[in-house]
């Protein structure tokens, strides 16, 4: 491909000191595991989202999952998810003993929708689990109300919007907890498998810190049934070198998006991103829709083009899901999506000129 839909290479030529020295400063310390690096990241990471506490565990799916089972979510409980969204979100509902409950998204942002949500709740709904989906945030203070009438839990799905505001609060604010991943390809990146749960519940916090390490809190001394879900000294060290650089590389998106935007505007047939007045994304997909998804998909491939979609099998038809016997049509809304969705190339490394590029082969697909 000449134009990737990600380049990782370059986020170490710009950040080499700052990693390099991150790496020698853990080496040198002799330290692996639950040291200072990770205290001293969570505390930066906790200020940066605005919440009172972040604790550091290995990826984002047990982020959600240690939240779930901290917070007591169970066999028979349910928890309402986007219909339309990663499997990893449904997956730490299942990992606790609980159901799943699909809740189809916004057509204009693609997000859960709220208006459906009242519809979906039982005397079982324990929780609600919205995605900021590729980096725009969910409508918070729609599903927020609708939780606390009905006295439920919120958990947000933030592997998606470092960085992202909606009313101008951050994501991982939003709700009484946030899953958080650093996975190496999101907008706040580790160089492996990283994650953390943000809250400003002293409780919830004190006990996932317990959880993630085997439910211990002296040595030997195991008061839960914990999991290892520990986040590196060295995931730590690079996160804190990386974590400074999060809004500029956050602002270098903006402006692809916004160029995407400009570019493509009024095309028949294709919808490009709707952003919200209240909403301030930080665009770690840039996703277009069009019912001629994959000829579209095609014809930029061979003109040397990266696309990806995100996702092509909607969680309750995977095969993962085959025992809870949900059926093509169930959630057509969802359905249509993983058809008609399709990413571009964008990153805090991609170029003006590439977006020119794409957008050209975009524009004279259309206009063939
Ligand atoms: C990446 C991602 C996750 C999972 O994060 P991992 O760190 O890979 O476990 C969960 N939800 C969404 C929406 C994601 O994009």
């Amino acid at each position: 491909m000449t134009i990737p839909i990600l380049d990782l290479k370059p986020a170490y030529e710009e950040l080499r000191r700052e990693l390099d020295d991150a790496y020698h400063r853990v080496m040198n310390s002799g330290w692996l595991l639950l040291g200072q690096e990770l205290t001293c990241f969570e505390t930066e990471y906790a200020a940066s989202v605005g919440v009172q506490h972040c604790v550091g565990v290995a990826n984002g799916l047990e982020a959600m999952q240690l939240v779930l089972l901290a917070h007591g979510v169970g066999p028979g409980d349910e928890v309402i998810v986007p219909a339309h969204g990663y499997i990893a979100t449904w997956l730490a509902v299942s990992h606790v003993g609980a159901t799943p409950v699909p809740c189809e998204p916004d057509p204009t942002t693609f997000n859960l929708d709220p208006a459906r949500l009242t519809a979906l709740i039982t005397a079982r709904t324990k929780a609600i689990l919205p995605i900021h989906l590729y980096g725009l945030t969910a409508d918070m203070p729609a599903i927020n109300a609708i939780a606390a009438k009905h006295g439920l839990f919120v958990l947000e799905d933030a592997a998606q919007s470092h960085g992202a505001r909606c009313h101008g609060h951050a994501a991982g604010a939003l709700g009484h907890a946030a899953g958080v991943s650093f996975y190496p390809s999101k907008n706040l990146g580790a160089l492996a498998d990283a994650g953390a749960v943000t809250t400003s519940d002293p409780v919830l916090a004190d006990k996932i810190r317990h959880l993630r390490n085997y439910g211990s809190k002296v040595r030997y001394q195991h008061e839960y049934l914990g999991l290892n879900s520990r986040l590196s000294e060295l995931q730590a060290a690079f996160l804190r070198a990386k974590l400074p650089k999060l809004a500029e590389w956050n602002g270098r998106r903006v402006a692809l998006a916004a160029r995407y935007h400009t570019q493509l505007k009024s095309l028949g047939g294709l919808q490009l991103p709707h952003v919200p007045s209240w909403a301030e994304p930080v665009w770690h997909l840039f996703v277009i829709r069009t019912e001629r998804r994959d000829a579209l998909q095609k014809y930029l491939s061979a003109a040397g083009i990266g696309t990806q979609i995100h996702y092509p099998t909607p969680p309750h038809l995977c095969t993962a899901y085959a025992g809870h016997g949900w059926k093509p049509g169930d959630f057509p809304l969802a359905e249509q999506l993983a058809r008609e969705v399709l990413s571009l190339p964008i990153g805090p490394h991609t170029t003006a000129e590439q977006v020119d590029i794409v957008s050209a082969a975009i524009r004279h697909f259309f206009n063939a």
